[in-house]
């Protein structure tokens, strides 16, 4: 039998992580293993312009077919069901198994499912993938009710996203403010008002109990409150579960992700693990973490591909992520809830960036929010401070006359 690189998962980290064994030299055989009958593709545009119609389905993928092709890497559209660690092989859903010289584990996240009666109706989506997004897309049109339960990431970008196309939306939250801890409870009431201002009604604290389906066009969703809203979609945007059943049934280090050391190797030697699934140190906190975001996607897969080629390479790259609401955006990066002191600095009528230092006075992590077209440059260098560990006094950081380059 021949061996091959295998990637499980051809999404993002799988698709790079292939492009990237063939770029550092591996010459062997090289397959993506995936659920999807895509070709590996980016996942922000599906909350985002795909939906508002500005971005077709084509331009979320990574590379062409020909891409693929020319680099003789296969996709291979099949479920993995089994890691067969002693035999070093994966087991394909059919039964068939391929031996590997090196694995990787992309598998990412499932989307989480309302709990409640009436959750599988007709009209209750949820946002993971291309499909997903076409049959959300489908279903926006002009006054249509939208109702979002959820009120993070993505539950915000595709609220954004609606108004656009004109449909009136409210969202939920079960918890008392917007976008959990994933930034500062300033930036959250920030972004809430950036969303009242465009139309969106948002409710906190309250969580859906039950969905009914009243006519052909009408669900009525029931809240803990004993309110009732109409809606003619509901879009479940609670979050994902890493996948990591495989990694378990295969008795891989797990807790809810895949556990890898600082060189993205599971607790298996040959088998690493990359992308939402992969729980790894922190370079800020050495703690271990897991992130959801392209970047985490985009730079994770390459140190995987050099290290199943026996390189052993450190991750050390630092959090980064942002997000697109409207004509406003927001960044976030390092790990701002380490902080213990925040320090803001405004930029005139862009918006402003928050700095956050630890109780060494070490700066772990900075978030900005603001128009997307004003502060992109500003912000690019407030990450790079992060990035680079540089701790400037608080003072500096505030004055808008310190340039931030001068800090560097
Ligand atoms: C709607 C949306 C918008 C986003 N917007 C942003 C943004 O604005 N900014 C940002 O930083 N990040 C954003 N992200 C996050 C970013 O896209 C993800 O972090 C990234 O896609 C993770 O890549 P991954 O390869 O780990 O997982 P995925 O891209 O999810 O790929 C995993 C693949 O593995 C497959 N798979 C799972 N199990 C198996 C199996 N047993 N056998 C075969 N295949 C399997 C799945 O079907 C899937 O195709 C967004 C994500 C979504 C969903």
């Amino acid at each position: 039998m021949v061996r091959v690189m295998a990637i499980v998962g051809a999404g993002h980290v799988g698709g790079r992580a292939a492009q990237a064994l063939r770029e550092f030299g591996w010459t062997g055989d090289i397959a993506m293993f995936g659920m999807e009958s895509h070709l590996p593709y980016e996942r922000p545009p599906l909350s985002k312009q795909l939906l508002t119609g500005e971005r077709e389905a084509s331009h979320c993928q990574l590379r062409t077919r020909d891409d693929w092709a020319n680099d003789r890497i296969k996709h291979v559209v099949s479920k993995v069901a089994r890691i067969v660690r002693e035999a070093r092989t994966v087991q394909l859903d059919d039964g068939q198994s391929i031996e590997y010289e090196a694995l990787l584990l992309a598998t990412g996240g499932h989307v989480r499912r309302l709990n409640i009666p009436g959750a599988d109706l007709d009209g209750v989506l949820t946002l993971r993938t291309l499909d997903d997004a076409a049959r959300i897309a489908s279903r926006l049109a002009s006054n249509a009710r939208v109702l979002i339960v959820g009120g993070g990431f993505i539950g915000l970008e595709v609220a954004a996203s609606a108004r656009k196309r004109g449909c009136n939306v409210c969202v939920i939250e079960g918890a008392s403010r917007l976008l959990g801890r994933a930034v500062p409870e300033a930036v959250a009431e920030q972004v809430q008002r950036l969303h009242e201002r465009n139309g969106v009604s948002i409710r906190l604290n309250v969580t859906p109990e039950a969905i009914e389906r009243l006519s052909d066009r009408t669900l009525a969703i029931s809240l803990k409150d004993k309110s009732v809203i109409h809606a003619d979609i509901v879009l479940v945007g609670i979050g994902i579960d890493p996948a990591d059943e495989l990694a378990r049934d295969a008795g891989l280090a797990v807790n809810r992700g895949v556990i890898v050391n600082a060189e993205l190797e599971t607790s298996a030697s040959g088998i690493f693990a990359a992308g939402d699934v992969a729980i790894f140190p922190s370079r800020i906190s050495g703690q271990p973490i897991r992130q959801e975001t392209w970047h985490n996607a985009e730079t994770q897969a390459r140190v995987a591909a050099r290290n199943m080629l026996g390189a052993k390479t450190r991750y050390d790259d630092t959090p980064w992520f942002w997000s697109d609401q409207y004509d406003h955006q927001l960044q976030v990066a390092g790990e701002p809830a380490l902080g213990v002191k925040c320090i803001k600095r405004t930029l005139s009528d862009a918006g402003s960036i928050d700095f956050y230092f630890d109780a060494n006075e070490r700066l772990v992590g900075t978030s900005g929010f603001g128009l997307a077209s004003g502060f992109a440059k500003e912000m690019k260098l407030a990450r790079m401070l992060v990035e680079r560990a540089k701790s400037p006094l608080a003072e500096m950081l505030s004055d808008p006359s310190v340039k931030l380059k001068s800090l560097l």
